[in-house]
């Protein structure tokens, strides 16, 4: 298990040995925690013949799911679907059934958020009237996606951000070297962190803000920045948080930028002034959340993005004239 999650596994384990653990229990935390993971080591702890060093991975009900083949274990992801009614109808029956092993029951939905409102509506019995020794495990990042209804018929445990040096350390130990700025483009998330670096992410991110900084100078290069842009949403945070950046050197604010490690390029920028920066973070922020042109008609995001683009190399020449 993932060391930041051994706390919480702690609480819950405890809570789990007095008798204490609600028979709903809702999973919240920011992507690439591990909420599935901990979820999962839960129920084997659930499940386990053993009262004591439960999960002792030797009996039968811990070898069975580590093939995957325990009975009375059952996990529902809403990834990629929603989470329709008769999922959870046919999962509510299998949960109101004695346990094939004769032990606890355990459910495991994760992105709870994708149940549908008739699911969630189907939920509520079960959570209301649990037969037998039921757990069930809702796993979102997103609980204000959540009917109340079933947010408030569950124990909650939102579980924190660990801290930037567990990170990092954690990071260097999969031999992935990290810094802040990448912590901070991935909300301090670990795993987000650990499949950033693995990929061509940072590379793309510094070469996409150079060209960014250097597009009034090469206007030639739109096309390609604008497709770059477009291709990967997340770029749109790389903008801002460069942008944010140079805002703040540009009011003379120069000890908590947000990608640490672009400083020169920031600066650079901040040579345009506060206003115009705050212009371009207005109009990205705007292009960001899809604002509609005037009379209805549906965002054309290239278009918008080719013509913020543009005011920003027009912007820069005026400066530099
Ligand atoms: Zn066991």
């Amino acid at each position: 298990m993932y060391p930041w999650l051994v706390p919480p596994y702690h609480r819950l384990q405890q809570q789990l040995q007095r008798g204490q653990l609600a028979h709903g229990l809702l999973l919240s935390g920011i992507q690439g925690m591990g909420k599935r993971v901990l979820a999962d080591h839960l129920a084997k702890t659930i499940l386990c013949q053993h009262a004591i060093n439960a999960p002792c991975k030797q009996c039968h009900a811990c070898q069975l799911h580590r093939a995957g083949n325990h009975p009375d274990y059952h996990l529902l992801s809403g990834q990629g679907a929603n989470i329709g009614v008769d999922t959870i109808r046919s999962l509510s029956r299998v949960l109101a059934e004695s346990a094939r092993l004769g032990g606890a029951k355990v459910a495991l939905l994760d992105h709870a958020d994708k149940m549908t409102e008739a699911a969630a509506n189907a939920l509520l019995k079960t959570l209301e009237e649990p037969a037998g020794q039921a757990c069930l495990i809702l796993i979102t990042h997103q609980p204000e996606r959540l009917l109340p209804t079933i947010r408030s018929r569950c124990q909650q445990w939102a579980l924190g951000l660990p801290a930037a040096d567990q990170v990092l350390t954690w990071l260097a130990e999969q031999g992935l070297e990290a810094n802040t700025a990448i912590l901070n483009i991935n909300q301090g998330s670990p795993l987000q962190c650990r499949d950033y670096l693995n990929s061509e992410a940072d590379n793309q991110r510094l070469s996409l803000l150079q060209d960014f900084v250097a597009l009034p100078a090469q206007p030639q290069r739109l096309p390609q920045l604008q497709s770059a842009i477009l291709a990967q949403p997340v770029t749109w945070l790389w903008l801002h948080f460069l942008l944010q950046d140079a805002l703040q050197l540009a009011q003379g604010l120069s000890h908590w930028l947000k990608m640490e490690d672009c400083r020169a390029l920031s600066r650079q920028l901040s040579a345009r002034g506060g206003h115009q920066l705050l212009a371009a973070i207005t109009g990205l922020r705007r292009l960001e959340q899809g604002v509609n042109l005037p009379g209805g008609r549906p965002l054309n995001r290239s278009l918008q993005l080719g013509q913020w683009l543009n005011q920003w190399i027009t912007r820069g020449e005026k400066l530099a004239g």
